[in-house]
This record gives structure tokens, C-alpha cells and sequence, in this order.
């Protein structure tokens, strides 16, 4: 139910739910022949259609209805970015039941934790991820049978896991004939942990309504800036906040998918890039680091690849000119948390700014960016007065949107909005043009003899030096100054670096 009051005179029009199988409807309807290909995990490369993906949407839809998941009920995955963890994000949520979307990088205790608190009810898991599922499964309670998403030839030959089902065989034994359900939009449709950097992990639940908007929100030209006349290779996971919503958005637009599995080094990544003409792409700045290390080593250069959308950690300035300058590659530097969906600003310029030297258009798109409509942001001060946007002012961030959490799932941590804004726990300027810039988490920010020191300033910088490949900033304890900044560094191979001997 709605807080908000009736107009004596409603609007007329259809009283239409957002609905996540809209989207593969639609995508089946009106772009039935456009491609979807994956890199496996059995190691070869899948082509088939948005039709073939919405066919096999409806029969894993009726297999797990003939399992007796029910609506609500959650239904996780542990698997790399395919063909089949598509097909399970539309059937388990256009079905009515919760996808739970679950991070393989993490401990098995951390997972057996997860899946108890969001009772699974089955677990759909690539079978690289085997040994990891045996050690998840005698801690996971609530968890009833595991899928390996494979056919009957990969499914592991005598393994212990309790009811384990094979994913091709559920699906050759469910007919195509299911229709959609409608339900309120505003129900529940997937659920992710966001990564925890202090206690246990906390889940987001999304609803269809808020996946809508962010998709909608997502494509558009000064966010993610997908057509249909692109090919988009999401390197970001599909486990880490639905891959940034892009198995959404982009059969919304008709686009090519293009899956790169469990490939993510440099070399596989760049083939794939290659072979698929892929125009668009999405990631952390690691991934880039892996695929630019190697392309450098190749002496290669992309053929189609025109733009990337890059997050989750701050792009250092030297990864996006090699990228602009070396490549010819756009970068959209983009900011949001798993609490967001995860999409909150994106960096991209205004016509005011195109009279600007390079210069100073590059340090404006170093910035996280600019939100995009249906997101607001403010920063404030400790007692939470709003402070000015003048570039040079930080406070805690907090935003506001219909894709943004009003609480973690089951009420952990208790009421976390502040007026109706969810604090982020990131430290930011904003300036008078709107374009915000994170200096710091608010709890890993580095006090130094009372003055903040930006750690992502410290790592930019350092990582401009030609013979540095990585760097990390952390504040450590000092006698005098409270707390001190201590870079870890590590090198380009058969490069030196020399600095002062302390
Ligand atoms: P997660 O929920 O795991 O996606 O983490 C969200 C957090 O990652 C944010 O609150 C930021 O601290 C950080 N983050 C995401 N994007 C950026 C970015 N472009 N620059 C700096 N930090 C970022």
C-alpha cells in the first residue's frame, strides 16, 4: 500500500505492473532473433536467441513450480556470468519467487550464513563451483536440492550433495507452456548481500518495480548508453549486484549479449571482445588492469569496443587515458553500492562543458559523475546539516530513490534511513554543476594530525607513475600525527621503482 494520498481524480491509463518477464517478453517478441552467446564453463562458446532464453525461461519456471518453490521464496545461485544464469534471473523472478544471487569469492561459512538467513529453498550452481557446494551444503539448513546447471554428461559422477538435480534433464522434462503470473510490482524479485566490511552481511531486496526503473534508468545516453545496436559484454558478475542491472537492461533494448564466463583474464576477455564485436562493456578497474597488461604485452588494439562503463572502486585517472588516449575507448566512470541496485551517478559532460580544454574535461570525468534522474544526492556534516556543493567541501553522502533500500532484509541493523536519505558510508564533494567525487569511506578515511587525507588521491597519483601496477593506500597507527598513510605497492614486472629508505 502506497503512504501516499488519492487524488479525488486518478489518471486513466493501464493499470499495467512493472514486471521483470515483461522484459524477456518483450525481448522474445521484438528482438526474437537477436543473439545471447556465452563462454561456458564446459569450455566451449553457446549461441542461441532471446527467444531460445524466454522458452527455456518458462520450462525452468514450470520445473521449479513442480519443485513447489512458491512466490517469495528464495532460490540461489552460485554461478558465472551465462546463458542458464539468465535464464534462472527471469524464471526464478518472473515466477514470483526471490533470486538470491550469491558471491562464490566468499568463504563457505560466510555462505552457509547467507543462505540460512535468506532461507533458500534450492541452490542452482555452475560445477566448477562443486567443491565449494559440499562445503556449503552440510551448514546451509534450509537449502532442500542443488541444480548444477549443466547437462547430464558434466554432472559430477559421485558427489555427496543431498537431491542434486541436473539442470538440462529438469528442463527437457518441463514443457515451454507457462505464463507469466501477474502480482504487485512492488514485490519481492532478488536479493544480494552486500560484501560486509564490518559484522555479518546484510541483504537488499529488490522488487520488480524498482528493477524496472533502474533498467529504464540505466540505459539511457548519459548513464549506461545502450542500444540496440550494441553488443554488450557485462564483465561485472552476475553475482555482484545483478551484474549492475545490465541482464535487465539490455534485452530491454534489443542489444546482443555477449557472457564472458568464468574468462575474465586479459586474454580471454580480449578474443571474446574480438570475436563478438563487442561495442560496450562493464567492470571493476582490476579487470581492465588484466585486459590493457595484456594488450599492451600483444601489441593489440580493439576493433569494436567503443565504450565502458567502469565502478565499484575508483577508476585511477592513468587506466582511463591508456583506455581514451592509447585505445579510443569512452569511459563513463560510474558510482552506486549493492543498497542501490547499484546505479546512483555516471560521468558524463554537459554542453557547457565542451568549451573546456581536454584538461579540464578529463579531471571533470574523473569524477564519479553527475546522478542520473530518478536518484538525488546531498552531502552533510556530522550532525547532518547539508553542506554546500562547491567541489571542495566533503561530508557524508546520502541519497534518495525508488531503487535505493528503506531497510536490509528481515530489518537487520534496524531503521538505516536518516530523514528519508540513506547515508552511503562514503565520504564526497559535490560542485555547482552537480558532479560528485568520493574522497574516502567514511570508515576508512585517513585523520592525519587532524586533517583528512584521501586514499584514493594518494593511489591515483601512484598510479600514474609508469612503473607501478598496483597500488593500495591504508592508514596506520603514528605516535604523532594519530594516523599516517602507508601505500603497499606492487611493481610492473621488470620494472624498478626507487623512493626514500625510511
Ligand atoms: P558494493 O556495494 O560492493 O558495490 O560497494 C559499494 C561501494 O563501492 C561504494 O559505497 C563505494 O565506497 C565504492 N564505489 C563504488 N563505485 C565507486 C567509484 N566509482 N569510485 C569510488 N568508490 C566506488
Amino acid at each position: 500500500m502506497s503512504q501516499y494520498p488519492k487524488s479525488p481524480l486518478m489518471g486513466q491509463m493501464m493499470d499495467q505492473p512493472l514486471l521483470i518477464s515483461s522484459i524477456i517478453q518483450h525481448a522474445d517478441r521484438h528482438f526474437g532473433s537477436n543473439e545471447i552467446v556465452s563462454r561456458r564453463v564446459e569450455g566451449d562458446i553457446h549461441r542461441y536467441t532471446y527467444r531460445d532464453c524466454h522458452r527455456r525461461a518458462r520450462q525452468l519456471a514450470n520445473a521449479l513450480v513442480g519443485l513447489g518453490v512458491g512466490m517469495g521464496e528464495r532460490v540461489a545461485t552460485l554461478a558465472w556470468n551465462g546463458y542458464r544464469h539468465m535464464e534462472a534471473y527471469y524464471a526464478v523472478s518472473g515466477s514470483g519467487a526471490v533470486l538470491h544471487t550469491i558471491n562464490p569469492r566468499l568463504h563457505p561459512e560466510l555462505i552457509g550464513y547467507i543462505a540460512n538467513h535468506a532461507e533458500d529453498q534450492y541452490l542452482l550452481f555452475d560445477v566448477c563451483f562443486l567443491p565449494l557446494v559440499e562445503a556449503v551444503a552440510p551448514l546451509a539448513k534450509s537449502i532442500k536440492g542443488y541444480i548444477a546447471m549443466c547437462g547430464r554428461e558434466h554432472m559430477p559422477p559421485d558427489s555427496k550433495l543431498p537431491n542434486l538435480l541436473c539442470y538440462e534433464e529438469l528442463l527437457a522434462a518441463s514443457s515451454d507452456d507457462y505464463a507469466w503470473p501477474l502480482f504487485d510490482e512492488n514485490s519481492a524479485s532478488s536479493l544480494c548481500y552486500t560484501s560486509g566490511t564490518t559484522g555479518n552481511p546484510k541483504g537488499a531486496l529488490y522488487s520488480h518495480r524498482s528493477t524496472l526503473l533502474h533498467s529504464y534508468a540505466s540505459t539511457m545516453p548519459d548513464s549506461m548508453n545502450v542500444s540496440g545496436r550494441d553488443a554488450v559484454l557485462p564483465v561485472v558478475p552476475m553475482f555482484h549486484v545483478n551484474a549492475w542491472g545490465l541482464p535487465y537492461a539490455v534485452p530491454l533494448t534489443g542489444a546482443k549479449m555477449v557472457f564472458p564466463g568464468p574468462g575474465l583474464d586479459g586474454k580471454s576477455l580480449y578474443e571474446l571482445f574480438e570475436q563478438e564485436q563487442v561495442t560496450v562493456s562493464a567492470g571493476v578497474p582490476t579487470v581492465w588492469l588484466g585486459l590493457l597488461t595484456y594488450m599492451a604485452q600483444n601489441n593489440l588494439s580493439f576493433s569494436s569496443f567503443k565504450r565502458t562503463i567502469i565502478g565499484g572502486s575508483a577508476c585511477p585517472p592513468a587506466m582511463m587515458n591508456t583506455l581514451r588516449h592509447r585505445y579510443g575507448v569512452e569511459v563513463v566512470h560510474a558510482w552506486g553500492m549493492t543498497e542501490m541496485s547499484p546505479l546512483g551517478t555516471t560521468g558524463t559532460l554537459q554542453t557547457k562543458h565542451l568549451s573546456l580544454s581536454m584538461e579540464q574535461q578529463e579531471l571533470l570525468l574523473q569524477k564519479q559523475g553527475h546522478v542520473i534522474f530518478g536518484v538525488d544526492m546531498k552531502i552533510v556534516d556530522d550532525a547532518g546539516v547539508e553542506l554546500p556543493w562547491d567541489g571542495e567541501t566533503y561530508g557524508n553522502l546520502l541519497v534518495k530513490g525508488p531503487w535505493i533500500i528503506d531497510a536490509y532484509f528481515k530489518n537487520e541493523g534496524g531503521q538505516v534511513l536518516r530523514d528519508g536519505w540513506f547515508p552511503t558510508g562514503d565520504v564526497a564533494t559535490i560542485d555547482a554543476d552537480g558532479y560528485m567525487q568520493i574522497t574516502d569511506r567514511s570508515k576508512d578515511v585517513i585523520k592525519s594530525g587532524g586533517e583528512w587525507i584521501s586514499s584514493i588521491d594518494l593511489e591515483n597519483i601512484v598510479m600514474g607513475h609508469p612503473a607501478v601496477q598496483m597500488a593500495a593506500c591504508i592508514g596506520i597507527f603514528h605516535p604523532k600525527w594519530d594516523e599516517r598513510p602507508l601505500l603497499v605497492v606492487v611493481r610492473k614486472p621488470g620494472m624498478e621503482v626507487e623512493g626514500p629508505s625510511c
